[in-house]
């Protein structure tokens, strides 16, 4: 049975994602260049290592919880000669399909297994162990390492070969992103023209427009309470993240030559919204929205 586990990179998401590992009685070798994040995950009951390296020595799953595909590649290349052979690497950081198949490929090639295994749930998915996974990789690599991604996750679903769990978590979310900018132009329209908030949500929620967006996370005070517009925007998901997401989302698009122009703009609406915004939850872009209207209307 797999019991040991190597865990790379402790921040937001991996720190409470290890931390639920240990409480499941895995041993689990934890390491993060900054300091503060070595000693909270061994306050967490981790064994902090003081290299990347040393994380992956004698691990079955070494897994990874990084910003970006860039750092995923350099790390995986001191990783890979580090570990036993057919170590089963599983990449959980959100980032390019392309960077994906690549350190999967990586990995094969070095004598290892991988798989590409994206979250999506957010800070309070990974300390509630209620992730949903979305993998990608061989179904034997999968089944090995169900039963780890069931202690930190409430949902895992094998979507395909390798790079297609990234690929599932960008298509979602570039329609979300879509979504809330279509919602938040139609609520502002609707401002325009007299249509009250909660008249809006009565009429839409159960019409041909209704959303996840607007039932569960409506951008606007009011019609749903717990969604962040009630609470002055704290994320939530940061429009950081969903721009990272979206830049994601658009450079597939462009790889893979698909015709997705709401997608591009998307990503270009938020680039520009986290200039400013970054630290705000994504549903702020109707504040935006609102803000350039009344200034195109003042001008
Ligand atoms: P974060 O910046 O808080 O954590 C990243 C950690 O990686 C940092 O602690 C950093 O020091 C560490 N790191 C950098 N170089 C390293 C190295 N060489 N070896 C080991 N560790 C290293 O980011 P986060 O919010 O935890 O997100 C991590 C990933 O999860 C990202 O890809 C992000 O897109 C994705 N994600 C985040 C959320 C969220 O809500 N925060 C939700 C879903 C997915």
């Amino acid at each position: 049975m797999t019991k040991r586990i190597g865990f790379l990179g402790l921040g937001h998401m991996g720190a409470p994602m290890a931390a639920n590992l240990v409480r499941a009685g895995y041993d689990v070798v934890a390491f993060d260049p900054v300091p503060a994040a070595r000693e909270r995950a061994a306050a967490d009951g981790a064994t902090a290592a003081e290299t990347a390296a040393a994380a992956a020595t004698g691990r079955d799953v070494v897994i990874t919880m990084l910003p970006n595909g860039a750092l995923v590649l350099d790390v995986y290349a001191e990783l890979l000669p580090a570990a036993e052979p057919g170590t089963l690497f599983v990449d959980c950081s959100t980032i390019d399909v392309a960077d994906a198949k690549e350190a999967a490929a990586r990995a094969v090639s070095a004598g290892h297994r991988a798989l590409d295994a994206p979250v999506s749930g957010g800070v309070a998915g990974a300390t509630a162990g209620t992730l949903t996974f979305m993998v990608g990789g061989e179904a034997a690599d999968f089944d090995t390492a169900r039963p780890v991604l069931d202690v930190m996750g409430g949902k895992v679903v094998h979507c395909g070969a390798a790079g297609v769990g990234q690929a599932a978590k960008i298509c979602n979310n570039m329609l979300l992103g879509i979504s809330m900018i279509g919602l938040s132009e139609a609520l502002v329209l609707g401002e325009q023209l007299g249509l009250s908030h909660q008249s809006f949500f009565d009429v839409v929620s159960t019409a041909s427009g209704q959303s996840w967006a607007l039932t569960s996370y409506c951008p606007v005070p009011g019609p749903v309470p717990a969604s962040p517009a009630n609470n002055d925007y704290q994320p939530g998901f940061a429009t950081a993240l969903m721009s990272k997401d979206l830049t994601l989302a658009a450079n597939a698009l462009r790889a893979n030559g698909v015709d997705g122009q709401l997608g591009a703009l998307a990503a270009a609406v938020y680039a520009r919204f986290a200039e400013t915004d970054a630290h705000r939850d994504f549903s702020a872009i109707v504040t935006d929205i609102r803000a350039r209207s009344e200034e195109e209307n003042a001008g």
